[in-house]
């Protein structure tokens, strides 16, 4: 699973990632810089640090999928496919399984809004990108082999409730997002890994892979 991560994924910022396999796919690029063309691009919610029509068109080629909720989808151009929570499909040979995402007690993420995460399997390893989330009911027994949780606070989970989220979902592998960007910091992202010392694996990764 190390390996794997070493190899094939890698962090670019806030909730950016790309995974590259057999195919490249970007979670919510965002003040990217060059970097490979996308076969997929996945955008979890439409606020500006995840839905940034800028930094898509950076990663966009010609048979580019981008993959959203309606509304996302209705901020940028190209080749969509559009998902909604409970979704399970195939998209270009890759397994897509759309997850809620949403704020308890907070107003940033409704849970009406119908926001996203979701899990993609890439050679056979399920990743999740939980998006801009609390610690919902649904993380629980949620299948994941690596997991992309956010830590920051404020808007989404702080590093303890994250932490709680990882021992919910029991990844092989915990790896945190959303800080030193908008909100956040290295510490968040060590908070939590110091937490879940001894349970969960947690890779904190350097940004990086522009
Ligand atoms: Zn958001």
């Amino acid at each position: 699973m190390l390996n794997f991560i070493s190899r094939n994924l890698a962090w670019l910022g806030h909730d950016c990632f790309r995974i590259s396999g057999e195919k490249t796919i970007y979670f919510d690029p965002f003040q990217l810089g060059k970097t490979a063309t996308a076969d997929l691009i996945f955008i979890t919610h439409e606020h500006f640090d995840h839905c940034s029509p800028e930094d898509v068109k950076k990663i966009q080629g010609e048979n580019t999928i981008l993959v959203g909720t309606e509304d996302v989808l209705a901020r940028l151009a190209g080749k969509k496919q559009a998902v909604k929570v409970g979704d399970r499909l195939t998209m270009d040979g890759i397994q897509v399984e759309v997850l809620p995402a949403y704020n308890i007690g907070k107003k940033f993420h409704p849970k009406a809004s119908g926001w996203v995460g979701y899990i993609v399997t890439v050679e056979g390893k399920r990743i999740y990108h939980a998006g801009d989330t609390d610690r919902i009911p649904e993380m629980k027994g949620l299948k994941a082999d690596i997991a992309l949780l956010p830590v920051s606070g404020t808007y989404v989970m702080t590093p303890q409730e994250a932490a709680q989220a990882a021992l919910d979902i029991k990844p092989q592998v915990a790896i945190p997002m959303h800080f030193g960007s908008i909100v956040g910091q290295t510490s968040d992202a060590e908070k939590f890994r110091d937490s879940l010392a001894g349970k969960i694996k947690v890779v904190v990764l350097k940004r990086g892979g522009n």
